[in-house]
């Protein structure tokens, strides 16, 4: 999608901390963390919204969850905990309307969220 900020991102037409990235999605820093650790996993794949998966997309938001596991451990949040979410839309709080998946960790985080 030639407008959106995360396949810029993915296109490398616009710099980012990449932690990690394969054929289905990349991980990389947010440019602001709401923790000690916040990245931001995304599929390569333009999908604007959780409301836009397909059937077919099954395998790899199972792929973002592994993902986020192994990152986690890399990060060293797994053995306390740690939080993966995705907004949907305005009301959820989605500002970049390419799908991602926030990985929050490093605090004692609070619920229910803002
Ligand atoms: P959302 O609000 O859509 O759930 O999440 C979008 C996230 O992208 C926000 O946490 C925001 O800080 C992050 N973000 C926005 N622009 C950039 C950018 O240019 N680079 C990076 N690395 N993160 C960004």
């Amino acid at each position: 999608m030639e407008d959106c900020l995360f396949c810029k991102i993915v296109s490398g037409d616009v710099e980012s901390d990449i932690l990690y990235e394969d054929e289905q999605v990349i991980a990389f820093q947010d440019i602001k963390p709401q923790a000690p650790v916040h990245l931001l996993i995304v599929p390569k794949k333009h999908i604007s919204t959780l409301l836009d998966l397909k059937e077919e997309d099954n395998n790899l938001v199972g792929h973002i969850y592994q993902v986020a596991n192994k990152l986690a451990q890399q990060m060293e949040i797994a053995k306390d905990g740690f939080r993966v979410v995705s907004n949907c839309k305005e009301a959820g709080g989605q500002t970049v309307f390419h799908i991602h998946y926030h990985l929050l960790g490093g605090r004692n985080l609070q619920w229910p969220p803002g």
